[in-house]
C-alpha cells in the first residue's frame, strides 16, 4: 500500500520522524519543566526500548504473521468487520474506524492501569522519571505485542479500510509524541484543543506520582474518552512546575537503565499506586508541597 509514494511503513516512520524532530526543536526553545536528568541518559534507554520493540515485532510477526494493516486486508478480503458488511459513504467510514479505533486504544490503556499483571508491563512507561516527546516510545515489547492482539481483535471486528488504519496508527503515534512533549500550549490554544484532542498539559496529569492522577486521562489522539466517562482531570494538584513524575518507588536514576526498565515486569512489584501515602517532594523544587 502506498502513500504519497512511500510504502506505508516507511509513510508511519517519516511521519514519525518528522514529529518527533519537531517536538524535540520546541521543547528546546521553550522547555515546560526543569530537567532533573541527563537527556542523552534517558534518550538513549528510550530509543533503546524503541528498537527493543522493532525487533521483537519483526520477530514476532515472522512467526504469527499479524498486524493491523494484515488483519484489515484479511477482513476486507473475507467480508469480516461491521463496516465491510454495512453499505457506508466513504468519510462515514473513516469517521468510524477513526473513532472506534481510538476508543480502543483509550480502553486498552485503561486496562493497563487496572489488571496487575498489564500493570507490571504498563509501568515501564510511567517509570520515566520525566516526561517528554522521549517518554511516547518507552514501551514495553510486550505492550507493543499484546496492543497487536487488541488492534487486530478490534479490526476483525469491525473492518476498517487497511489505509484508515495506517492513518489512525500514524496519527496515534504522532498525537502521542506531540501530547508528551515538554512544552505548554498558551493558555487559550490549549483550552481550545483539549475540547477534541489530547494536549501535553493534559496528558502530564497521566504521569503524576499520585495515583489518582496516574489514573485519569488515558486518551492519546482524542480527549472525548476520558471527558465521557468520567476519567477526565484537567490539572494536576501539585501544578504543572511542582508536580512529582514517574512512579513514587523509582524517583532515582534507575528508571534511565536500558536493562532496568526491560526488567522492570519480571521484577517483584512494589507499586504504591493503590495507596497515596507515600508523599515525594519535588528534589528540584524550591518550596515544599
Ligand atoms: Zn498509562
Amino acid at each position: 500500500m502506498e502513500f504519497f509514494g512511500l510504502s506505508d511503513g516507511a509513510f508511519r516512520f517519516a511521519i514519525f520522524g518528522t514529529v518527533l524532530l519537531t517536538m524535540v526543536i520546541v521543547e528546546a526553545i521553550m522547555p515546560r519543566r526543569k530537567r532533573r536528568f541527563s537527556r542523552l541518559k534517558r534518550w538513549s534507554t528510550n530509543l533503546g526500548i524503541m528498537l527493543s520493540d522493532y525487533v521483537s515485532v519483526i520477530a514476532f510477526t515472522f512467526i504469527v504473521p499479524i498486524t493491523a494493516v494484515i488483519a484489515a486486508f484479511w477482513a476486507q478480503k473475507n467480508g469480516w468487520g461491521l463496516l465491510n458488511i454495512l453499505e457506508l459513504p466513504l468519510w462515514m467510514e473513516w469517521l468510524i474506524a477513526i473513532l472506534v479505533l481510538d476508543f480502543v486504544i483509550w480502553f486498552q490503556h485503561l486496562i493497563t492501569h487496572k489488571i496487575p499483571i498489564l500493570w507490571r508491563i504498563h509501568r515501564v512507561h510511567h517509570s520515566d522519571v520525566e516526561m517528554d516527546a522521549s517518554t511516547a516510545i518507552r514501551f514495553h515489547p510486550v505492550e507493543i505485542i499484546f496492543s497487536i492482539f487488541v488492534k487486530a481483535g478490534a479490526i476483525l471486528l469491525l473492518g476498517p479500510a487497511a489505509a484508515a488504519v495506517v492513518i489512525f496508527e500514524a496519527l496515534v503515534n504522532g498525537s502521542a509524541l506531540f501530547n508528551h512533549a515538554n512544552f505548554k500550549l498558551p493558555k487559550a490554544i490549549d483550552a481550545l484543543v483539549r475540547r477534541l484532542f489530547v494536549t501535553p498539559d493534559m496528558h502530564r496529569v497521566h504521569h503524576s506520582v499520585h495515583p489518582k492522577e496516574t489514573d485519569s486521562n488515558y486518551g492519546f489522539f482524542l480527549s472525548i474518552w476520558d471527558q465521557i466517562f468520567g476519567t477526565y482531570i484537567a490539572q494536576p494538584k501539585d501544578g504543572h512546575d511542582e508536580m512529582v513524575i514517574g512512579l513514587n518507588e523509582w524517583q532515582d536514576d534507575a528508571p534511565t537503565r536500558w536493562t532496568w526498565a526491560i526488567l522492570l515486569p519480571f521484577t517483584n512489584p512494589k507499586s504504591t499506586k493503590n495507596s497515596d501515602k507515600t508523599s515525594i517532594s519535588n528534589p528540584s523544587s524550591k518550596g515544599s508541597d
